[in-house]
Order: structure tokens, then C-alpha cells, then sequence
């Protein structure tokens, strides 16, 4: 696996990586890990040193590294037809789009970006228009949840919840508004399990009253909030919220980036809560990452709002790589591979059988909370548990190094205000073994052991 050639030494890397590479995120990393290669759901490093992947890279490898029968679908498409823009048409998307929409279960047309941004964006833009072009122009406001992360741009960070992210760039697009979301752990509404009347809930319906309903264009939300540290809400909450939407002719728009394509343990994690949302936006998982491609799903009645024959009906937006065809093929390989294999499901009882082993760290001072949804999981790490401090950046950071000696790379939450990134993350591919999710939990358990 390493590079075997002059100039290509990990030293010379380095160095040109620090004079010209500007990471994502993070601060200047002067000592990046430089991965070479992956096969399944390990990636290899320039020293040959092999890291379970338990973040699927960032939550999207989902058929795990190195898959052949992906890389050849590239290339076969890519000798046939590299590129041509969707305003006229090809065979990888038409098939695609069929193939996205009886995932989605029926009712839905296909509109391709190359991004999760992007996709949030193209769906802000659709509500928007369509209120305009159903005699309701005045609607232009969406509401999303503190602690969600919707995207990078102007308006997708607008919807996001997290001050961390947005400070230095505001102003944002306007028109954002933010409710506390479900967090049981803790709840924002001062509640119980006993005392809960999902106020989470009830808080769509008053901050569209307050904020006048002929206002409002729509709602975004993640079927669970992921990367904003695993929020899961009560089991009815989201069936709640679109009989809310309904009441006040308010658009449901579900960011299905993390969840979608077998994550959540159904093919999409909304299908969990029984809903149909109006906007679907997806991206990540629908190539398992090999490939950018994001895609936003439109119900049938939503789209037939923009086939007047007036060019003022048209939907104005363009995306020169949306949809590429190579795309397209990835993504038409990717979804194969997760039927044939029968991915969905193991990404279900393998995120069963996580939770399970999971519960050996209930007892650690330092776990307050662990939750999952699918194959995901998120361990909520406190000062102790009976202030529920978050813990400190040194903690939750340590447990994170001492993984990573051990070969396992996994999350955190991201920054969301100061002093609560304290939640680790896991999501991990689903070719993940029984044996490798023993070693995942034996390695957290021995990170944790090293916490005084
Ligand atoms: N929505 C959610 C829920 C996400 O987690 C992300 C990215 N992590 C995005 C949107 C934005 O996706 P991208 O980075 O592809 O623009």
C-alpha cells in the first residue's frame, strides 16, 4: 500500500501537504494521516498502518472501501458517455430516477446536485417557488432545530443550528427560524418520560403561529439529528410534526444526507415513523461516496405546480455536474450492491447488535447517555452522571487517540456551541463483521478504561 516512488515518501507528502493542502474544518493539521487505500471497512495509511473505518468515512461509505464492481461501472459508463447536461436526458439517470423512487416508495420526481448542500438548497428554492406558483407567494420562511446541520452555503447554513458554524459568516440567507429539538437526555422543555407531552413537537405548531403561517414555506428537519450528536426523538414525533405541516399548508422537507440508503435501518430513515414528507433530499449514501452526486426528491403533486407552459413556471436552477452520468452509474452500482447483499437489513441487525454491546459502558462515570438509530450511535460523554456536565474537550478527546492507537477511527458531534462537542460517534459500513463490531466495542471499552 505505500507509495514506492521518489519524491513520493511520507516526509516530502507532508511537506507539500502543509505548503499547499487546506484541510476541511480543522485548524491547520501539520500531520495529517495519509490514507492510501481501502478494502471492506478498513483504510490503510502511508506507513501501512491499517484504522477500522467507524465513521464510514464521514458517514457515507455505506458498501464499505474498495468495491470493484463500482469502480468498473465508472469506467464502462465513462468510456460510453462521460457527460451531457440534464436539460436533455441519458440512460443513468432515467434508470436512477426510477430506481430512487421506488426506494422512496412511489410519487416522487428526481431533481440531481452534487451535494447534500446542494440538494437542501434545490429543495429550499422548489418550496419556495411553489408556494409562488400555488397563489401563496407570501410564504418564504423555514423552520429547522437547534443542533441539525444542513449544509455549507448561505442558506443550508442558515438552517443549521449549530453557532459555531455560522459565526464570521453571517448574515446568511434570510428567512431561517430555529426550534430546541427532541433531546431526551436533555430535554429542552425541562420534561420526563413521564411528564413529556412532546412539547418538541407542539413547538412547530406555535413558532408557525407566531411567525403567521401565510409566512411560512416549510420545515426541514433530519429524520434523526446525526452529526448535531444523535438525537433521536420520541417515537411519534415525527408523524406529530407532518400532521402539524398539514394543519398550516407547510412543506415537509426531510434531509435524509446521513440517514437515507439503508443507514437508519430502512431504506429511508423517515420510513422508520411511518410519514411521507414533500421534499426528500439525499446524498452521501446514494453512491456510498465513490462518486458526488445528491439528489432531491419532489412529490408528484409539488412538481405538476412547475409544468405550466410559461417559462415563468420553469424551475430556474442549473447544476453543470448534477447528474452526471458516471454519477448516475455509481449510484445505480451502489444501490445493486445493497439489494443483492441484502445491506439494508444487515444495516439493521448490526445496529441491533451494537446497541446491545454497547450497554457494557452504561456503567463508565463518563457515559451519561448512548443512543442509536439503525447503524448509527452516539455516546453522550459527561463530567459525572449526576450533573450531566458535558465532559471536557480532554476526555472525550482522549477516548478518540486512545481508539485511534488501537486501529479504530471514530466521530465526535460537531461544533455545535462551546463546551458541548462531548458526544463520540459511530457509523460504521455494513459490511462490518460480528467479529469486527466486538473489536469496536472491546476498543471503546479499553479507550474508556484509560480515563482516570
Ligand atoms: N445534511 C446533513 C444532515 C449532513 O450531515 C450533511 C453533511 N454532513 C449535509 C446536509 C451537507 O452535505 P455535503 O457536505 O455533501 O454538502
Amino acid at each position: 500500500n505505500q507509495i514506492d516512488a521518489p519524491g513520493l515518501d511520507k516526509e516530502t507528502l507532508l511537506e507539500k501537504d502543509r505548503q499547499y493542502v487546506w484541510h476541511h474544518i480543522s485548524p491547520h493539521n501539520p500531520n495529517p494521516m495519509i490514507i492510501t487505500s481501502g478494502e471492506g471497512s478498513w483504510i490503510t495509511d502511508i506507513d501501512g498502518q491499517r484504522y477500522f473505518d467507524g465513521m464510514s468515512g464521514l458517514w457515507c461509505v455505506n458498501v464499505g472501501h474498495g468495491r470493484e464492481a463500482i469502480a468498473d461501472a465508472a469506467a464502462a459508463q465513462m468510456k460510453t458517455l462521460a457527460y451531457y447536461p440534464l436539460m436533455q436526458s441519458h440512460l443513468p439517470a432515467i434508470q436512477l430516477s426510477e430506481k430512487v423512487n421506488e426506494w422512496l416508495g412511489g410519487g416522487f420526481r428526481i431533481f440531481y446536485s452534487n451535494s447534500g448542500s446542494d440538494a437542501n438548497e434545490v429543495a429550499f428554492k422548489i418550496a419556495r417557488q411553489y408556494h409562488h406558483q400555488n397563489g401563496e407567494p407570501s410564504r418564504y420562511k423555514f423552520i429547522s432545530r437547534h443542533r441539525a446541520y444542513h449544509g455549507n452555503s448561505m442558506g443550508a447554513l442558515g438552517a443549521t443550528g449549530q453557532a459555531q458554524r455560522k459565526l464570521k459568516y453571517e448574515p446568511l440567507s434570510t428567512g431561517f427560524q430555529h426550534i430546541a429539538p427532541p433531546y431526551c437526555y436533555r430535554c429542552p422543555f425541562g420534561k420526563n418520560d413521564k411528564s413529556c407531552h412532546m412539547e418538541c413537537a407542539q413547538a412547530y405548531d406555535d413558532v408557525i403561529n407566531w411567525e403567521g403561517a401565510e409566512s411560512v414555506a416549510g420545515i426541514i428537519l433530519e429524520p434523526v439529528i446525526t452529526g448535531g450528536g444523535v438525537l433521536v426523538p420520541p417515537q411519534e414525533y415525527l408523524a406529530s410534526v407532518r400532521e402539524i405541516c398539514d394543519k398550516h399548508g407547510v412543506l415537509m422537507i426531510v434531509d435524509e444526507v446521513i440517514c437515507g440508503f439503508g443507514r437508519s435501518g430502512k431504506r429511508f430513515g423517515h420510513q422508520n415513523f411511518g410519514v411521507k414528507p414533500d421534499i426528500v433530499t439525499m446524498a452521501k449514501g446514494i453512491t456510498s461516496a465513490y462518486s458526488p452526486l445528491s439528489a432531491t426528491a419532489v412529490r408528484e403533486e409539488l412538481y405538476e405546480k412547475f409544468t405550466g407552459s410559461g417559462a415563468d413556471s420553469h424551475f430556474r436552477h442549473v447544476n453543470t455536474f448534477g447528474g452526471n452520468p458516471v454519477s448516475c452509474a455509481v449510484a445505480l452500482k451502489n444501490l445493486e450492491i445493497l439489494e443483492d447483499e441484502r445491506l439494508v437489513e444487515r444495516a439493521a441487525a448490526l445496529g441491533e447488535a451494537l446497541r446491545r454491546k454497547l450497554e457494557v459502558l452504561e456503567e463508565h462515570p463518563n457515559v451519561g447517555d448512548i443512543r442509536s438509530f439503525g447503524f448509527i450511535a452516539g455516546i453522550e460523554m459527561v463530567e459525572d452522571k449526576e450533573s450531566k456536565i458535558p465532559a471536557s474537550a480532554g476526555k472525550v478527546m482522549q477516548v478518540i487517540a486512545e481508539c485511534k492507537k488501537r486501529g479504530l477511527l471514530i466521530g465526535k458531534n460537531g461544533d455545535t456551541v462551546p463546551g458541548f462537542n462531548n458526544i463520540l460517534t459511530l457509523s460504521p459500513p455494513f459490511v462490518t463483521t460480528d467479529e469486527e463490531l466486538d473489536f469496536i466495542v472491546n476498543t471503546l471499552v479499553e479507550a474508556f478504561a484509560t480515563l482516570a
